[in-house]
């Protein structure tokens, strides 16, 4: 997509610290990272939503995330990694070409996602999946 900046950023024509690439996926640091080694993992091929994704691209993605996470560890001493994918705007997604973050953490690294728990009333658990499975599609 021309004017998408993650697929300037695969084609090289914006420049990034590359760490992987084959031939569905591109990883690269973060510009202004969570922790330091925060890495973007993208497919190749543009898509705006995960959900459009071919499944063999998203599994890669997935095991190179989380390859990534481990020599994170073990490179930069890190203690934990998470993984983070943001799909849509209100979800917070900025750039609009679908990204894995791979985010390393340390015990003590002062950074907490701003995580609640709400609780569901009697009966309100199962009302609610039974809509969703109403319209889930795995094609
Ligand atoms: P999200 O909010 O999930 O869409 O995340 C977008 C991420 O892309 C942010 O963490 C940005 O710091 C990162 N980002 C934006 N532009 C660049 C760039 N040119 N190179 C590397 N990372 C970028
Ligand atoms: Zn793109």
């Amino acid at each position: 997509m021309s004017n998408c900046i993650f697929c300037k950023i695969v084609a090289g024509e914006i420049p990034s610290v590359k760490l992987y690439e084959d031939e569905l996926v591109f990883a690269f640091l973060d510009i202004a990272p969570i922790n330091f080694g925060h890495v973007l993992v993208i497919p190749k091929e543009h898509h705006e939503s995960a959900s459009s994704i071919p499944e063999a691209v998203a599994g890669r993605m997935m095991k190179v995330g989380s390859r990534l996470g481990i020599a994170l560890k073990r490179a930069l001493d890190y203690d934990a990694y998470n993984l983070h994918l943001a799909d849509g705007k209100a979800a917070g997604q900025v750039v609009m070409h679908a990204h894995l973050h791979v985010v390393p953490r340390g015990v003590d690294d002062d950074f907490r996602w701003n995580w609640r728990q709400l609780q569901y009333a009697d009966g309100a658990a199962a009302e609610l999946a039974g809509k969703v499975m109403e319209k889930f599609k795995l094609d």
